[in-house]
């Protein structure tokens, strides 16, 4: 059997592994030049790598570890010892951050509490395997994550606290997602208290020399089995086999796996075409920018910092300590939600300028970097989904029930279509193993009928 996979992002190499490792004939199609996706490195200092995309992982993330084993790559813990900076609330300029042990925001106990409580109870209700056949879907799916702050946040810290969780968590502004798919994002991740945590949590360690490593030792794998600068434009299907195109020619396969952010996946010609959309208008692409700030060494440990701070003004809402173990000191800026928006769209000198002047707030005495990156997601074409795609009103109810179920010849991966780990590697890699098992289920049952 030929398997066409398009999209060499963590998802499709994933299961182009699984289906070469059972002697399938497979052939990706990649658009970008580089495999990986969200999964992007960018080196920092000659033999330092930052994840510009994706980074943290925790010991919940069984497929990811699995993987990571199985190609020789080791985890690196996220430094969190020292203390914590917030800027919340107070004027930007002012240069007064609070230090504070630990990582609980110097804002009201009883009102970050109850922030809390509140999202565990609609959290708990949601059907994580099927989101739109929860309880009271309708409604959940109908009303923005913006609109719920509105109604049942009293307390000011709950309300100033609640868009920079959103931020942190998923990247998404309060007003892009639905009540249901925020409910759905933290079940799907393991709860928010899982979600939120640095030790023992999902952002515990990385992955040592960055992420992109390992789409890379499994793109090497595949070999000449990957194709880079081949935009997929159309896919067709007959009676015998699928023709998928590209810019550059045409090619044939039985069967084929679409691993792309749903937003994009309807980009493509699909014939016959598909019975829905994968996304609707309100489907966000999601906010990042990440910043990277580069110093000869790790100088706010120095200061009895952990590199970790949270500010209610941008750019960076929130900073953390992204050191490769005994080298340079590389302090990674997360600009996310509205403020990504607005300082995507400042020329580079305006960028470096605002994010050092605030990280010399954040931490005094810190100098001019010596090296200072922007990723900025947002406008790249091929990532529509940053963290993830943010699923807005009415998305799950319209789109939910149809993001893994086949059309013909078509299978479907990437981590949008897992409701484990959903917007994680760990949901792109357990996305690639059910479509390559549904594949070769093709093979055996000799394709599928539309
Ligand atoms: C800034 C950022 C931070 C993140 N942080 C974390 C984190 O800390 N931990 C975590 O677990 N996850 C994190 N994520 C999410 C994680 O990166 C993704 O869940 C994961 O990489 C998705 O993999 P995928 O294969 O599903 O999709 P992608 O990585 O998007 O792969 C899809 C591939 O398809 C290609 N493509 C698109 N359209 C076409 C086409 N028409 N033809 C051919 N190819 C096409 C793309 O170029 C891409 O290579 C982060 C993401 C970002 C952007």
């Amino acid at each position: 059997m030929r398997v066409l996979v398009v999209g060499a992002g963590l998802a499709g190499l994933t299961a182009a592994n699984d289906l070469a490792a059972q002697g399938e004939d497979v052939q990706v199609l990649e658009a970008r030049d580089r495999v990986g996706g969200r999964m992007h490195g960018i080196e920092v200092a000659e033999g330092s790598w930052a994840d510009a995309g994706a980074a943290y992982l925790g010991e919940r993330h069984t497929e990811l570890l699995a993987l990571m084993a199985e190609t020789d790559l080791k985890a690196v813990s996220t430094t969190m010892d020292g203390a914590s900076r917030f800027a919340l609330g107070q004027d930007a300029r002012t240069p007064d951050a609070q230090s504070v042990p630990g990582r609980f925001p110097p804002l009201s106990g009883v009102a970050l509490g109850e922030l809390f409580d509140l999202l565990d109870e609609v959290t708990r209700t949601i059907r994580v395997d099927a989101p739109w056949l929860t309880p009271d879907a309708e409604r959940l799916d109908a009303t923005t994550a913006a609109e719920w702050a509105e109604e049942n946040l009293r307390h000011p810290d709950a309300r100033l606290f609640f868009p920079l969780f959103l931020g942190e968590m998923m990247a998404a502004a309060p007003a892009d997602v639905s009540v249901l798919h925020m409910a759905f994002y933290l079940r799907s991740g393991g709860g928010l208290r899982y979600l939120n945590a640095f030790a023992g949590g999902a952002q515990e360690s990385r992955i040592d020399g960055g992420a992109h490593r390992l789409c890379e030792a499994l793109a090497a794998r595949l070999g000449d089995r990957v194709r880079l600068a081949e935009p997929v434009l159309a896919v067709e299907q007959d009676d015998d086999g699928v023709t998928v195109r590209t810019e550059g020619g045409a090619y044939r396969g039985d069967t084929v796996i679409i691993a792309v952010p749903p937003v994009l996946a309807d980009r493509i010609d699909f014939r016959p075409g598909l019975p829905a959309p994968r996304s609707s208008d309100r489907t966000a692409p999601g906010c990042a920018v990440k910043v990277h700030l580069v110093h000869p060494s790790p100088l706010w440990r120095d200061m009895g910092l952990s590199g970790w701070s949270v500010s209610s003004d941008g750019p960076l809402l929130s900073t953390v300590d992204d050191s490769p173990p005994g080298g340079v000191g590389v302090l990674t800026g997360f600009v996310t939600g509205e403020e990504a928006r607005r300082y995507a769209a400042l020329p580079p000198a305006e960028q470096r300028a605002a994010a050092v002047a605030q990280a010399a707030r954040l931490f005094p005495g810190l100098p001019e970097p010596i090296g200072f990156h922007v990723t900025n997601w947002l406008d790249e074409p091929y990532s529509r989904g940053c963290y993830a795609a943010l699923f807005g009103p009415g998305d799950w109810i319209a789109q939910g029930p149809g993001l893994t179920r086949p059309h013909g010849r078509v299978h479907w991966a990437g981590t949008e279509t897992s409701t484990e780990f959903f917007g994680l590697m760990e949901g792109a890699i357990r996305s690639g193993h059910r479509a390559a098992a549904e594949a070769a289920d093709d093979h055996l049952t000799a394709g599928s009928a539309l």
